[in-house]
Parts: C-alpha cells; sequence; structure tokens
C-alpha cells in the first residue's frame, strides 16, 4: 500500500439538493431517490469510511433528507464506531425535535454556518435571507440537548472585521470549535470578496490571538500557509532547525500547529452525493468512484491523490518554497483562480528564500495503517 496519512478527516456530501442558494455553494436543485435505495447506498458509503478510520467523519447534506433516514445513518455510523458531525446547512429540514432524536441515537456533534455577529453582515456573505436568527436558535437549542457545536465561517471581505464580533456572539453558546474558511471562489463574482494575499497575512496575528484567549478550538481551513506562518514564529520563537528536522513528531506542540489548518488531499478527502471522491470539497476533480473503486486505494494510491501529495509538484513560488512540505499553499484556490491545480496560492504572501534554510523532509509522512 502507498503511504498516505493515515486517519484522515471525511466529509461526506449525503445529497446535494438544497433550496438555500447560498453564495458560493455549488449544490444543486432538488433531486429525490428512493428511500431504501438511498439507504442501502449510504451503508454501504459509511462502510467504507469505517475503513480508514477516520478521525474526523463530517455529514453535510443531509438536511435535504427525511429525518428518519438521517437517524438510520447516524445509528448506523455509529454502529461502526464513527462518531460523525452534521453540518447543517440554512435550508435543514431538521427541527429542534430530531436533533433530539438524532442525540437519542448517537449523534455526538453538529456544525452550523455564522457568517456574521449581525443579520446584516451574515447575510452579506451568505446570501440568504432570514437565517441568521433561525441558526443562532438552532445552535443554542443543540447545545441544550447535549451536542457539542461547532461554527464554521467563512472569511471574505464582507466579514473579515467582524471576527471579533462572531467570537462574542459564539463564546456565550459554549462551542467547542470554530472552523475559520478562507473562501475558495467558486464563481467570478466570488473572487471580488476573497481577501488579497496582504489582508490574509495581516488576519495570522488576530487568529492567534483569538486561539489563545478563547476556550475553545480555533481551525483554519483553505489556507495551509497558516502553518507556515506559524512556524516562522516558532522560529523566531527559538525553536532550533534540529528540532524542525524532526517534525511533526517531536512534540505535542508541533502536532498541534500540523493540526491548526485542514489542506486537500494530505489527511483530507471529500465524498460526493454520487460516491465521487475529491482531494478537497471544493477540488472538483474526482479521482474515482467508490461505487467501482474502493475508498482506501482512491485515497491512498489515486493518481491525483499521490500527486497532490508530492510538494516537488508544485509549481511557482509553492514549488520553490522551503515551506511546501508542510503547507503547499490551497490546491482548490490555485485551480479556481490559476486553472492550474499545481500553481501557487495567490492568497500567500510569502516570498521564497527569505528564511533560513529549513531541512526538506519537515514533513514525516505517516504510514497508513
Ligand atoms: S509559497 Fe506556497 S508553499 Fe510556500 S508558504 Fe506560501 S502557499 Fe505555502
Amino acid at each position: 500500500m502507498p503511504v498516505c496519512e493515515a486517519h484522515p478527516i471525511v466529509m461526506w456530501e449525503l445529497t446535494r439538493p438544497c433550496d438555500a442558494h447560498c453564495r458560493n455553494c455549488t449544490a444543486g436543485a432538488p433531486a429525490r431517490q428512493d428511500s431504501k435505495e438511498m439507504l442501502q447506498e449510504a451503508y454501504r458509503t459509511v462502510d467504507q469510511i469505517a475503513s480508514l478510520t477516520p478521525r474526523e467523519f463530517i455529514i453535510a447534506g443531509a438536511g435535504a433528507l427525511d429525518p428518519e433516514e438521517v437517524v438510520r445513518i447516524i445509528q448506523y455510523a455509529r454502529h461502526h464506531d464513527l462518531d460523525p458531525a452534521l453540518a447543517v446547512s440554512p435550508s435543514s429540514k431538521l427541527t429542534a425535535e430530531d436533533i433530539g432524536r438524532l442525540v437519542r441515537h448517537g449523534l455526538t456533534r453538529i456544525v452550523f454556518s455564522i457568517e456574521g455577529s449581525t443579520p446584516r453582515t451574515h447575510y452579506r456573505v451568505h446570501g440568504v435571507a432570514g437565517t441568521f436568527e433561525s441558526t443562532l436558535r438552532s445552535l443554542r437549542r443543540a447545545r441544550e440537548a447535549g451536542l457539542a457545536v461547532e461554527v464554521s465561517t467563512t472569511i471574505t471581505r464582507g466579514n473579515v472585521h467582524d471576527l471579533a464580533g462572531i467570537a462574542d456572539l459564539i463564546r456565550p453558546v459554549g462551542i467547542s470549535r470554530w472552523n475559520l474558511r478562507f473562501l475558495i471562489p467558486m464563481t467570478a463574482s466570488a473572487r471580488s470578496e476573497m481577501l488579497v494575499a496582504g489582508e490574509a497575512e495581516d488576519l495570522f496575528p488576530t487568529i492567534d490571538e483569538i486561539r489563545q484567549r478563547e476556550s475553545f478550538a480555533v481551525r483554519v481551513i483553505g489556507a495551509p500557509h497558516y502553518r507556515r506562518y506559524r512556524l516562522q514564529r516558532a522560529l523566531e520563537a527559538g525553536i532550533d532547525h534540529a528540532t524542525v528536522r524532526q517534525w511533526p513528531r517531536v512534540s505535542d506542540t508541533q502536532r498541534e500547529v500540523m493540526d491548526s489548518a485542514v489542506d486537500d488531499a494530505r489527511g483530507f478527502l471529500f465524498i460526493t452525493h454520487a460516491g465521487d471522491v475529491r482531494a478537497g470539497e471544493f477540488l472538483l476533480f474526482s479521482a474515482g468512484n467508490l461505487r467501482y473503486r474502493p475508498l482506501d486505494a482512491i485515497y491512498c494510491s489515486s493518481d491525483l491523490f499521490v500527486a497532490l501529495r508530492d510538494p516537488d509538484n508544485l509549481k511557482g513560488r509553492c514549488g520553490r518554497c522551503e515551506f511546501r512540505h508542510i503547507c503547499g499553499g490551497s490546491r482548490a484556490r490555485a485551480l479556481a483562480i490559476k486553472d492550474n491545480i499545481f500553481a501557487d496560492d495567490p492568497l500567500c504572501a510569502y516570498q521564497p528564500g527569505n528564511l533560513l534554510p529549513i531541512p526538506t523532509a519537515l514533513r514525516q509522512t505517516e504510514v497508513s495503517s
């Protein structure tokens, strides 16, 4: 078996139908599959996901299903020792009663999207009217029902100055993690909402402050160069290069830095409602379909995943970068903006060659087990 990161994060888009029409979302028009057939296919998908023993398993798109179907899938996953988190869309049909029932059948975690501290800011990013209050209501009910709650926020020009306000809003609810997602622009109009590289760089110290101040965890998605930023700060603080060479096995602190950001392909995979396996949610190439090839084979040895894991395939600044083994830039953003999956990430401001030599074997890849 080829070398690949063990225990990946798996995100599964259970259904694609959604009538919310959120900005920058690729979900499509409603379609309906026979319930029995859908459940059988869902169970087969869960079997394959369980074989990877993921460290995180997130189910999206469940809100379009009958709540009874969602209960069955959660139950099935729990019987396979999986602990799925449910990512809830604004158009979800799940009521407070449904959430209570899911908790009784094994759901322990749920994820909501909050894009601003006010209805106006939330709407500017989300693009769906009336969801701010309903999301907050659901979030509080989920906490009351005993669920661990995560919040996801997509950082754009519309809310970048509102992060402190959002933190104030979600702190009292007692969330367990805040996922800060840097926008991957999937449409031409969304590009104008993306931060420029300097703005992203300026935001990293603010994210560090939030991490230090808040009791909930903070994770960056869509900007793996946050790891580069954190390693630069660690080096400035006195971590020597001999220690860095053994990254990330040396200490929990360094492991924690690696885990502070999520990147495409390396330790992450996305499964579409049709069974296509992608290296990222917004990386629209399919590496294979689990109806025809086992998921572990696609993840570990498909051409796409293997190519994306190899930092020597990177081009431009990312290809010359001392940090490419721990970062590599967002492949989804490179594809969306430069139409080249291996191009450098336009959201990163770093110019390679500005640091002391960093060992090339910076990241020891874990062997799938
Ligand atoms: S240049 Fe590329 S690999 Fe280097 S830190 Fe920036 S995004 Fe990461």
